[in-house]
């Protein structure tokens, strides 16, 4: 599978193309609202490199400037990708007329020795290593999340990638489980002031409630609900003046298991958050609707 979307790219509007790899999938599986690992194929048996190879033919065209590899776990996992074709991978890719690539990883698979063996096979791409942190705070990321490692974990990987000029990218989530509305924006703006001076974007994830989850039963139960658009957009604001780049590309916004405000503003608050993760401007967040009432009421309770 694979598909496309504008970002900047080294500090120009491209064309990303991202490819998802079907790999065995994240080997931790308990983040308490993630299913990613369902998508994983049962047949693993084909060559990762040949189903590369035949994706990367389909998809690519010169316009392409940057290639995201997704594989619904870690890239930099041995276990999902051996080190020969992930090399093999990079140094391909690296022959083209691209200017980034983009892993994933969960912090343990972060080896400075590997990196650089793959740096190495990249030549003048520069290599970006993103990570689902999440939070800042080692509670939210062991009670809220389950996201088996800690805040500290994720400032040892990030030193190495710092070492060997690697872009280090993270995703915080927007309104883990057990915050409200309130404790979700201050977690989160309070975990882009950690790592400003760490990571070079921190793309904000809205949180979407995926099947099977314990987030999704919270839901169910009327225990959990997704974000606010406002809370979003409160969150943008403060954190807009942050060295990093601040994106936010949500998903499902406005729909059923998405975050959202109102009928009458979903679509235009959801273009503001697009429009804002390409300039980073918070005068784009300036906006008013009647929803916004419902939304000051909720961040009274505790
Ligand atoms: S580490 Fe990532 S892929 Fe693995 S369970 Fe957690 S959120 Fe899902
Ligand atoms: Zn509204």
């Amino acid at each position: 599978m694979y598909f496309y979307n504008r970002e900047i790219i080294q500090g120009q509007d491209g064309k990303a193309l991202s490819i998802i790899l079907p790999t065995i999938g994240c080997r931790w599986r308990r983040c308490n609202m993630c299913s990613y690992f369902e998508d994983s194929p049962e047949d693993v048996s084909r060559d990762i490199f040949d189903v590369f190879i035949d994706l990367f033919n389909n998809a690519y065209d010169n316009d392409v400037k940057k290639i995201k590899l997704f594989t619904s776990g870690s890239f930099l996992d041995p276990k999902e990708i051996d080190i020969d074709c992930a090399k093999k991978i990079i140094s391909f890719i690296s022959e083209k007329d691209v200017l980034e690539i983009t892993i994933e990883s969960r912090p343990e698979y972060v080896k400075k020795e590997y990196l650089e063996d793959l740096r190495n096979s990249a030549k003048n791409v520069q290599i970006e290593v993103a990570i689902g942190l999440e939070s800042s705070n080692n509670k939210v990321l062991q009670y809220s999340i389950d996201k088996g490692f800690t805040f500290e974990d994720f400032l040892l990987a990030s030193e190495i990638l710092k070492k060997l000029s690697i872009k280090n990218k993270v995703y915080l989530m927007i309104k883990p489980p057990f915050l409200t509305e309130k404790e979700a924006i201050h977690d989160a703006i309070n975990s882009a002031k950690a790592i400003e001076n760490l990571v070079d974007v921190i793309s904000f994830n809205p949180m979407t409630i995926h099947k099977h989850t314990l987030v999704e039963y919270l839901w169910q139960k009327k225990e959990y609900s997704p974000p606010w658009g406002w809370s979003i957009m409160e969150i943008l604001k403060g954190t807009a003046n942050l060295k990093p780049d601040i994106i936010c590309h949500p998903v499902a916004f406005g729909r059923f298991r998405g975050p959202k405000n109102c009928k009458v503003c979903n679509r235009e608050v959801e273009e503001r958050i697009l429009e804002f993760s390409i300039n980073n401007n918070p005068k784009i967040l300036d906006y008013e609707c009647d929803c916004k009432k419902e939304w000051e009421k909720e961040l009274l309770k505790f």
